[in-house]
């Protein structure tokens, strides 16, 4: 009896939790404009392979956040490893690239990182990333033999330099940036934003956040770090920043699970397999998000301990490494910056 009195309530429960998750959604993936309280305006679209947005808190600088959405689009033709004609296509397919070119420069940031981990950051990795696939149907781990092969042409020593030009070594050496490109991306458009007078606001780019000039009210951003699962839209702790760039490398972002095994898509350099210590996400808060991006993905590589000792070599530049126990570990200064709002 007592069932049957609960059943209508249930319904009615269960009918507004799925009506609310459906306008969250619309929201959450509308493509186009969202206006909030009349000063929020947020422009989204789909660009560098995932969703990006730009937020702006007044009105006349609605125009400048829709050219900077189509301006993501734009850097496609230089950064795209899969668009055929994009300069680091043509590039991965012999052409030479001029070491003025912003290619060449993003290249050369590369090899920084590469330089300072000893080689856990590794842009030349493209030829192993391309035989794992993450997006499709085929979620099996590719072959042993050619894991090793594709590694063969991957280091630092296939980018030629000559004069005023770079090359790869061989027609099998693919270069990836997709571990640092939406960082730099990012840093340009918050350029193009100030150059149009946009004194505040927040850019998204899958996740690799960069925010600038504080809240309207004066008021610091509270940026999550995402809890380590697919589409989480929970957050473990969250930091208050007025300006910089929140990036996370995690597991979870492009994975799947084989016979009980979890492959993501952070490899070690040395292997050609997923890099497995532990972790499952690595944050890094900095003034520049190429530098963020960047970084992200070689503490995670790096590991903990090396993560943290590199990080906290460098000035500005917080960290936060989370492990498959979800313990947070922070570098130097981290946690002065965690949200009271967390
Ligand atoms: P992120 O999400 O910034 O950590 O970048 C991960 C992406 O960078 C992967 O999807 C690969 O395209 C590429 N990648 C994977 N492993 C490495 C590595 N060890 N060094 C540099 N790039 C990598
Ligand atoms: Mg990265």
């Amino acid at each position: 009896m007592k069932n049957i009195q609960k059943k209508p309530i249930i319904i009615a429960v269960f009918t507004i939790i799925i009506l609310c998750l459906l306008l969250y959604l619309k929201q959450g993936f509308s493509s186009g404009e969202k206006v909030g309280n009349g000063q929020t305006i947020t422009k989204t679209g789909f660009a560098l392979d995932t969703v990006v947005s730009v937020t702006v808190y007044d009105k006349k600088d609605e125009a400048a956040a829709a050219e900077a959405i189509a301006l993501c689009s734009d850097f496609e033709d230089i950064f795209s490893r899969t668009k055929e004609g994009s300069m680091l296509w043509e590039f991965n397919n012999g052409a030479e690239l001029p070491s003025s070119s912003e290619l060449a420069s993003v290249i050369s940031s590369a090899r920084y990182y590469s330089g300072i981990s000893s080689g856990a950051f590794s842009i030349t990795m493209g030829g192993v990333s391309s035989l794992y696939d993450f997006t499709g149907e085929n979620n099996i781990p590719p072959d042993a033999s050619l894991v090793t092969k594709a590694l063969e042409h991957s280091g630092d020593d296939k980018i030629i330099i000559s004069g005023d030009t770079l090359k790869l070594a061989d027609f099998e050496t693919k270069a990836d940036l997709g571990a640092i490109a939406k960082g730099y991306i990012a840093d340009r458009i918050k350029e193009y934003l100030e150059s149009k007078g946009v004194k505040r606001g927040i850019i998204d780019l899958g996740g690799n956040i960069l925010c600038f000039g504080g809240k309207p009210d004066g008021s610091n951003y509270n940026i999550g770090i995402q809890y380590p699962l697919k589409n989480s839209r929970e957050y473990l702790c969250a930091i208050s920043v007025n300006t910089a760039s929140v990036v996370t490398s995690g597991v979870y972002e492009r994975s799947f699970t084989y016979e009980g095994e979890l492959y993501h898509h952070i490899l070690n350099p040395e292997t050609g397999l997923p890099v497995k210590n532990g972790l499952v996400s690595v944050t890094i808060v900095s003034d520049s998000s190429e530098k963020a991006d960047a970084l992200s993905t070689t503490c995670f590589v790096l590991g903990k301990e090396k993560g943290l000792e590199l990080v906290n070599s460098m000035e500005d530049t917080y960290a936060a490494f989370v492990d498959e126990n979800l313990n947070i570990y922070y570098s130097d200064g981290f946690e002065a910056q965690l949200s009271k709002a967390s």
